[in-house]
């Protein structure tokens, strides 16, 4: 296929909006694959904040870090997103020009912590916020277990009434996939 798939699409995004020694997020740490691409990303005057309600996601991205040699360029909260604004030190809030969240639940995990619509409306919202203008927010929805379809809809709600003087919204998906492949919705903060 020469479409871009889902998952390479999301990192492009964020390829275009940071640069080396930028602010990023991972809002939902999993096991670490975003966080090592992040730290990658941001180079080693850049910084990467994690944030994982499940103490083994936040040990699993640490991991996976540490193996990268790329330890020191994240800091891991065992804490929900939603407390971004709260944890994420003043001194880098208007530097951080990327974030993103993997919706759902970790795989190979227990099916019943997923991410929630209130939540992840409520991280969005301050990281929107926070961000630096032209900073973009990735949201990678899985929509097919159990409250993914809630939380897809409250999402999609929220993101279409977003005002356009403020971000710039985009939808990616492939329309004709079955089993309620994820999409990306992607907001850039004007
Ligand atoms: N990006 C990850 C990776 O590369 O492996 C996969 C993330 S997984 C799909 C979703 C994660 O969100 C789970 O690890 C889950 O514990 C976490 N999560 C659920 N609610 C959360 C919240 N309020 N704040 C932060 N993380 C949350």
């Amino acid at each position: 296929m020469k479409m871009e798939r889902i998952l390479p699409y999301a990192r492009k995004l964020l390829q275009k909006a940071v640069s080396q020694g930028d602010i990023v997020v991972d809002a939902t740490l999993g096991n670490g694959h975003d966080t090592v691409f992040l730290a990658d990303l941001v180079g080693e005057s850049g910084h990467v904040f994690g944030f994982d309600v499940q103490v083994q996601a936040v040990q699993a991205a640490q991991q996976r870090l540490k193996q990268q040699g790329l330890l020191e360029r994240a800091t891991l909260f065992h804490a929900g997103h939603e407390k971004s604004a709260e944890l994420i030190p003043a001194a880098y809030h208007s530097k951080i020009t990327g974030a993103i969240f993997n919706l759902g639940y970790l795989p190979g995990s227990d099916k019943t912590i997923v991410t929630r619509p209130e939540t992840t409306v409520t991280a969005i919202e301050q990281l929107l916020e926070l961000m630096a203008p032209e900073g973009i927010i990735v949201l990678v929805i899985y929509h097919g277990h159990e409250g993914g379809a809630i939380e897809r809809d409250a999402l999609l709600e929220y993101c279409h009434s977003l005002d356009q003087n403020l971000a710039h919204v985009l939808q990616y998906q492939f329309i004709n996939q079955k089993n309620n492949p994820p999409f990306i919705v992607a907001i850039e903060k004007k």
